[in-house]
Order: C-alpha cells, then sequence, then structure tokens
C-alpha cells in the first residue's frame, strides 16, 4: 500500500489525447512492430488503436482492467529502475471507468481471439472471435458517465491537435516502430517503422525544418545525447518544438529546455526558442520519471551535470555549423 501512495496516481486520463498515450504506451510494451491510432471528433466520439503485438491471453483480460491489478511495481525501490513505459497498472482501469471499452485481443498460441466489452468500470460481455495476433482497443464518448469532465473537454478540432501531439512524439521516439495516424478516416501520418531520425523530422516537421539542422553526438560520462537540433535561423516563438526523449521516452525538463536555451543564447534573439530533436540515454537509477502521474516530468538526482552536458552538447553543434 506504501508503494502504491508513492506513486502519486491522481488522474490518469484528462482528455482523449491521454487515453492515446496509454494505450499506444501499451502497444508498444507488447512489443508492437505496427501501431494503427484511429480518432473520430478529437478522440470525444471514438478512439481506436490496433497494435500486432503479443496479445492478452483471455484468462488475464478481466484482470488488466482492475486498477494496480498489473503494476509492475513491488517495492519503492523498482520506482526508479522500471523500464517498460507502463507500470502503474492503472490505465486500463480509468479509461474503462469513464468510456466505452471494446477490446479484441489475440496471443500466438491461442487459436481464436477474445471480444471483451465493459463501461463505465461495468463488464458487459466476453466471447470469442476470430482475429488476428495482437490487440485492438476501442474506446467510445470519453467521459460518458462523468458530464463535469466531458464539460472540460475542448472542441474536437482542438483536442483532435492534442492527439495528433501525443502520436507525433511516440513516433518520433519509436523509429523502429511503424505507426499511422487515422483522423475522421482521413490518414495524418504514416511512418514506416525503418526510417532514420532525420527521415521522421522531415515527416513530421516537413522541408524547412529538415534542411536547417545540425547533428548532435555527443558521449560524456552516464550520459549520452545524440539528434539533431536546428540552426538559429528556424528559431520560433514558443518552446513547442524543443523536443527530448530520454531513455526513449518523451519528457519535460525544465531543467533540459533551459539547458539548450543557455547554449543557443550567444546565436538567438530573446523570445526566441529553438527546434531540438534530442535522444538523452541516462542512466536509469539517476531518474525519477514517476515524479507526474503523466510522467512526462523527469527529475534527475543531479540536475547540474544534466544542465552543463546538455549546454556542452548543444553548444558544441552550433560551433560547428559553418564547417
Ligand atoms: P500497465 O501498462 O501500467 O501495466 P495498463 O492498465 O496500461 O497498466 O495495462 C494493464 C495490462 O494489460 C498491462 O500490464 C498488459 O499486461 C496488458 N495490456 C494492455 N494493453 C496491452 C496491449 N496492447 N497488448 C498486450 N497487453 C496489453
Ligand atoms: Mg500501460
Amino acid at each position: 500500500q506504501a508503494t502504491i501512495n508513492k506513486i502519486a496516481a491522481g488522474e490518469v486520463i484528462e482528455r482523449p489525447a491521454s487515453v492515446v498515450k496509454e494505450l499506444l504506451e501499451n502497444a508498444i510494451d507488447a512489443q508492437s512492430t505496427a501501431v494503427t491510432v484511429e480518432i473520430r471528433d478529437g478522440g470525444c466520439s471514438l478512439i481506436r488503436i490496433t497494435d500486432n503485438g503479443c496479445g492478452i491471453p483471455r484468462d488475464q483480460i478481466p484482470t488488466a482492467f482492475l486498477r494496480h491489478a498489473t503494476s509492475k511495481i513491488r517495492s519503492a525501490d523498482d520506482l526508479s529502475t522500471v523500464a517498460s513505459l507502463g507500470f502503474r497498472g492503472e490505465a486500463l482501469a480509468s479509461i474503462a471507468a469513464v468510456s466505452q471499452v471494446e477490446l479484441i485481443s489475440k496471443t500466438a498460441d491461442s487459436f481464436t481471439g477474445t471480444r471483451y466489452q465493459i463501461e463505465g468500470g461495468i463488464e458487459r460481455g466476453t466471447e470469442e472471435v476470430g482475429t488476428p495476433e495482437g490487440t485492438t482497443i476501442i474506446a467510445r464518448n470519453l467521459f460518458f458517465n462523468t458530464p463535469v469532465r466531458k464539460k472540460f473537454l475542448k472542441t474536437p478540432m482542438t483536442e483532435g491537435t492534442h492527439v495528433a501531439a501525443v502520436v507525433e512524439k511516440i513516433a518520433l521516439s519509436h523509429p523502429d516502430i511503424s505507426i499511422r495516424f487515422i483522423q475522421n478516416n482521413q490518414n495524418k501520418l504514416y511512418t514506416s517503422g525503418n526510417s532514420n531520425l532525420k527521415d521522421l523530422i522531415y515527416t513530421v516537421f516537413g522541408r524547412e525544418i529538415t534542411s536547417n539542422l545540425l547533428q548532435v553526438d555527443a558521449v560524456y560520462e552516464g550520459i549520452y545525447i545524440t539528434g539533431y537540433i536546428g540552426k538559429p535561423v528556424i528559431a520560433r516563438s514558443n518552446r513547442n518544438y524543443e523536443n527530448y526523449f530520454v531513455n526513449g521516452r518523451y519528457v519535460r525538463s525544465n531543467l533540459i529546455s533551459k539547458g539548450i536555451e543557455e547554449a543557443y543564447k550567444p546565436f538567438m534573439m530573446q523570445h526566441k526558442y529553438p527546434f531540438t530533436m534530442l535522444h538523452f540515454s541516462i542512466e536509469p537509477e539517476t531518474l525519477d520519471v514517476n515524479v507526474h502521474p503523466t510522467k512526462m516530468e523527469l527529475r534527475f538526482s543531479d540536475g547540474e551535470y544534466v544542465f552543463k552536458r546538455t549546454v556542452e552538447a548543444v553548444g558544441e553543434a552550433l560551433a560547428h555549423r559553418e564547417l
């Protein structure tokens, strides 16, 4: 129980984008190589995620929807070393509590698949179905039973933009997974699953950014920083283009942002922000990924060191930009 309390759980699901994030992370945890995300009305009326991963054995499906039933964390010490994206065992439970969920899944060693329905946390039935290996989860009518929260949703257009941002970030952090995003029956994004980071940047951000990139490739004690940064000429007026991933996870970190901006200071006008797409590989023991329930905000055991190496790696790439 103490461990569970330590997992400052809070509200996991606040909008369609949070559902998509959790379901996509589950698909990735399931070793999928191809995932399709489909939404209608910004995800408010329908979210469908289909993967070709390991599937869930029939007898384990109801358990997967129980809060914390699947938590991979057994002790407080595990918190700092969890490798997979999901580890709190509450996403499916939370999603099923506030929407109408249909899950279809099949594992490799089972002849048939299973369709399982659960609405507002109440099971609606299980049946045997024919289906390819993998999992499809459909979440309909988000917040259908919690009108107050439904009222806080923005327009389908805005919610759709948030979903698209989540899908893009996950696609960028997993070049080895083919990701397709369909919005109101239109193809919005497709990554092949064998593209390099630069191809992915082109797919998501287009030509102007892709043709103004500088490569970053810096190895330090306990930290490895690779990827691309934009030349100062493609500066933006907000921080939305500062992308970085720590150990494969898209995160926000004041420290890393400050480090990036510090390096750009000599080259940039005030209130301008760079484009970056950086991957940080850092020893997991020096991270606390569980500060925020949506796992976006990171804390480092030696923040000063991470800050300095960020400034150094970015500064180095900028210094050589004419060569
Ligand atoms: P967590 O990811 O934190 O374990 P979730 O509620 O997100 O908790 O998922 C519960 C469990 O259901 C997972 O641990 C996993 O075993 C199973 N699961 C969920 N989604 C998938 C999927 N797409 N493919 C295979 N198994 C899945
Ligand atoms: Mg999960």
